[in-house]
């Protein structure tokens, strides 16, 4: 894990993707490194803009379809991940996630808390106050 992101991730909190509350285990949770000032992960900005996409432009991402904010007009992805903040996701969009990539004739790399539990060690976790 990269050292230059805050490792703060919100206990108690609603899955990232589809918002549904749900309760984790925050050593083990799925999850996203979040910019908290657009609600979006800057690697997938900097990836869509590789791609050559931009504000309004769609972008599949873990079988979701979102729409690249406006706010990434000028964006700097650098700031971004220096703010960026842990968000979990939950194991149905874990499941999402697996099927669109088995579509897309991608591997079904993403792995639900359970599992992680099983196979990683636990995360680092700086909960709110340190
Ligand atoms: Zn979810």
């Amino acid at each position: 894990m990269d050292d230059q992101y805050a490792h703060v991730l919100a206990l108690g909190a609603s899955c990232w993707q589809c918002g549904n509350p749900f309760a984790f285990d925050p050593q083990f949770v799925p999850s996203v490194f979040v910019d908290p000032e657009i609600n979006f992960p800057p690697d997938v900005v900097a990836v869509a803009r590789q791609a050559g996409r931009g504000p309004g432009d769609r972008v599949d991402l873990w079988g979701k379809v979102y729409e690249l904010p406006a706010s990434i007009e000028g964006y700097d992805v650098e700031a971004g991940k220096r703010r960026a903040v842990l968000q979990p996701l939950c194991d149905p969009c874990i499941q999402r996630a697996n099927e669109a990539n088995q579509r897309n004739g991608l591997p079904a790399q993403f792995t639900t808390e359970e599992q992680n539990r099983r196979t990683r060690l636990p995360r680092d976790v700086f909960g709110p106050g340190g």
